[in-house]
C-alpha cells in the first residue's frame, strides 16, 4: 500500500478557542501510512503542538509560509528555525501568495533554500505542468487555480497527466499531491492514481467531522 499524505491547509482560519474542541472530543484519524499534515495559522502552532505531544497524536504540523531570510531584522517574518520548533513541513508557492503577495520564483527560491537549511519539507505548490520548481524539492502539490476553493475539481486524469509530467521534467520529485476542491466524495478518485500520493485541502480540512470523514474515504 503507498504511503498517502493528506494536507489541511486552515490559511487564514481559525482562533485559539477552536482549538479547545481538539482537547476534548478529538479523535484521530491519522495512521502510518496516512500521514495527516494541519497546516494552522502560524498563531495555533504552539497549542496545536502542545496538543499533539501531549496526547501522542500522529499528526505532523505543518506551516502556510516562511521567511525567505535567516534570523535578523526581518520585521513580521518567521524564520525556518523558529518554524522547527513547531513543524516537520512549510506550504511554499500557494497561489494565493503568489497573486496576493506578489511571491515570484525567486522569492519562492529563497523559502525553499531557508525551509531546506533548517530541515523542514517544503510542500510545494504548483499550478500547472510548466510552473518552476526549485533544486532540492521532492513533494509537490498541483492545484489548477480554477479548483481552488471553487467546487470545481481538475479531472482525475489530467491530474495524472500533470504528475507523470512533472516527474519526469524534475527527477528529485518523490511525491505529487493534488489540491483543488477535494471533498469526501473525490478523494478516492485522486489518491488512487498511480502518480498522485495525497491531497492538499483547504475548505473541507476546517471542520473536524468532515476532515476525519475525508482522511477515512482515502483508503
Ligand atoms: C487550498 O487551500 O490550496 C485548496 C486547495 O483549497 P480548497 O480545498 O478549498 O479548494
Amino acid at each position: 500500500m503507498k504511503k498517502l499524505f493528506i494536507v489541511a491547509n486552515w490559511k487564514s482560519n481559525k482562533l485559539l478557542a477552536d482549538i479547545d474542541f481538539y482537547t476534548t472530543s478529538f479523535k484521530e484519524e491519522s495512521s502510518v501510512d496516512k500521514e495527516v499534515i494541519i497546516c494552522p495559522p502560524f498563531t495555533l502552532l504552539s497549542a496545536l503542538r502542545t496538543l499533539i505531544d501531549e496526547k501522542k497524536l500522529l499528526y505532523k504540523l505543518g506551516a502556510q509560509d516562511i521567511s525567505p531570510y535567516e534570523a535578523g531584522a526581518y520585521t513580521g517574518e518567521v524564520n525556518g528555525k523558529q518554524i522547527k520548533e513547531f513543524c516537520d513541513y512549510v506550504i511554499i508557492g500557494h497561489s494565493e501568495r503568489r497573486t496576493n503577495f506578489g511571491e515570484g520564483d525567486e522569492m519562492l527560491k529563497k523559502k525553499v533554500k531557508q525551509a531546506l537549511l533548517s530541515g523542514l519539507t517544503p510542500i510545494y505548490c504548483i499550478q500547472d505542468e510548466n510552473t518552476f520548481v526549485p533544486e532540492g524539492v521532492s513533494l509537490i502539490a498541483y492545484e489548477p487555480v480554477s479548483a481552488i476553493g471553487t467546487g470545481n475539481p481538475d479531472t482525475p486524469e489530467n491530474a495524472e497527466k500533470v504528475a507523470t509530467a512533472v516527474m519526469s521534467k524534475n527527477p528529485h520529485i518523490r511525491f505529487v499531491l493534488y489540491g483543488g476542491s477535494v471533498t469526501s466524495e473525490n478523494i478516492a478518485s485522486f489518491v488512487h492514481l498511480e502518480h498522485i500520493s495525497g491531497v492538499l485541502v483547504g475548505g473541507a480540512s476546517l471542520d473536524h467531522d468532515k476532515l476525519a470523514v475525508l482522511i477515512k474515504a482515502a483508503s
